[in-house]
């Protein structure tokens, strides 16, 4: 049985702070919390593997 399986976030995300605006780029897999460099609210929550971003996803940065 096929079934889509979402692709991992390993890129860099451009998130906007829903509280100040700021606009940062977070890693789609990071391991520790990121606050927001502007006021300081928390914008990633580590799961082990792809973040919870709790900013607006506006962009995301293609390396490859
Ligand atoms: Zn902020």
């Amino acid at each position: 049985m096929a079934r889509i399986v979402p692709k991992p976030t390993s890129k860099f995300l451009k998130v906007k702070c829903k509280d100040c605006g700021y606009e940062q780029a977070v890693y789609g897999k990071a391991n520790k919390k990121i606050t927001c460099l502007g006021c300081g609210t928390l914008l990633t929550t580590p799961t082990g593997g792809k973040a919870i971003i709790h900013g607006e996803i506006i962009g995301v940065f293609d390396n490859d």
